[in-house]
């Protein structure tokens, strides 16, 4: 990491496609409502981007501080459905303002509710990018949000970062521009510490950015720096870059798309993953855990090989056949997640077992692995 020798050129001039996240406290302008002169100045330089070949997809927070205000509820509520019920009166207003900015440069753009779900289901996964794909073929600016009205603790993603980063990996972006009140990521808190330093670029897995982003976010929004750089980790899988940078910036998308740096870039390595296995590191809620022996640990992580379930210590939840597992070591640490080949009561009775062992003790045997090496994917990640 450097922040003494700045790259000459921004990541972000290369990269085609692009997913652009906005900040709750931008788009409503510190909770006053919606801003409707940074919309269009936003929308104004999405068509400029698209004149230099580049997709764009927007990811915008706000639904619930425009709601609030729309409501002339000067508190946030701690109640769900009064939560959710401003969220929905808000999105209203947030379609209204990207309607009107678009349309003001002869462009539509297509408002896209998103849970969890939506993306932990593969047909729904699918789904999702086939649509988003589809829209951008056709010049269209898909402008997302979570679908806050509807969700609940167990199908939510929680904040418009990872969302921003889930829909990167989706489209499989070529980078992640996340708007937001503040300059970038900084070295310390720069509100509490006056020698903080911009990191001005980065590798998205340095594991030293977490300790630098802290905890503490804005008031008004949900995510702060923390999961900004989660984000840009999660970007950085499907091999996508990242750019956190002050949407009060003139111009900010363009200058970057100029090749300017601003802000933090905080770049991904090489390699992307193969889009089933990326969908599998895209649960963020899984259903089910087993603990994995040492051996077989070091098996997996060492050795890419498969789980057999003699190597099965314990299994912990429900789930089907089919579904995504969480694989732990005997430490609790995550190794990797997969799709299981047996529900959670069949891996019950044939864990410990050796694969010899597996039809007498089920009465059939569907496969000898109880997670295969090509429906696995190790993982770095905590998820979340
Ligand atoms: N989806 C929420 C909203 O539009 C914002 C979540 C976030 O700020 O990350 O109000």
């Amino acid at each position: 990491m450097s922040n003494e020798s700045v790259p000459p050129t921004s990541v972000i001039a290369g990269a085609r496609r692009l997913v652009v996240k906005v900040g709750s406290s931008l788009v409503t302008d510190e909770g006053r409502g919606i801003d409707h002169g940074a919309v269009a100045l936003w929308a104004q330089q999405i068509v400029a981007l698209h004149a230099l070949g580049k997709e764009v997809i927007l990811v915008s927070s706000g639904a619930i501080a425009e709601g609030m205000k729309r409501l002339g509820w000067a508190k946030r509520p701690s109640e769900i459905p009064e939560l959710q019920a401003a969220a929905a009166v808000g999105q209203m207003g947030l379609a209204q303002a990207y309607e009107t900015a678009f349309s003001a440069h002869g462009r539509h753009c297509a408002q896209i509710l998103l849970t969890h779900a939506d993306l932990a289901n593969r047909q729904r996964y699918l789904n999702a990018r086939s649509t988003l794909v589809t829209l951008l073929a056709h010049g269209v600016v898909p402008v997302i949000n979570e679908n806050d009205t509807v969700v609940t603790d167990e199908i939510k993603v929680g904040d418009n970062d990872t969302l921003g980063a889930l829909v990167t990996n989706l489209v499989e972006a070529d980078a992640l521009i996340i708007l937001t009140d503040q300059r970038g990521l900084y070295s310390a808190d720069p509100r509490k510490d006056p020698s903080a330093r911009l990191i001005a670029d980065a590798r998205a897995d340095d594991a030293s950015l977490a300790a630098m982003a802290g905890g503490a976010g804005s008031a008004i929004g949900k995510g702060g720096m923390l999961t900004k750089v989660l984000a840009a980790r999660r970007a950085a899988q499907s091999g996508a870059h990242t750019v956190i940078a002050s949407g009060r910036e003139r111009e900010v998308l363009l200058r970057l798309a100029s090749g300017q740096c601003i802000g933090s870039q905080l770049r991904a390595g090489a390699g992307k993953l193969a889009a089933r296995k990326q969908w599998m590191l895209d649960h963020l809620q899984t259903a089910g855990r087993v603990v994995v022996d040492a051996g077989a640990a070091h098996h997996l992580r060492e050795g890419g090989a498969s789980l057999l379930p003699v190597g099965v210590v314990d299994v912990l939840g429900e789930f089907e056949r089919g579904d995504v597992i969480v694989v732990l070591d005997d430490q609790g640490r995550e190794i990797a997640r997969g799709l299981s080949n047996y529900a959670s009561a069949e891996a019950r009775l044939i864990r410990r077992a050796p694969t010899a062992q597996i039809e007498p003790i089920l009465g059939f045997i569907e496969e000898s692995e109880l997670i295969h090496r090509d429906n696995m994917v190790l993982t770095q990640l905590a998820a979340g």
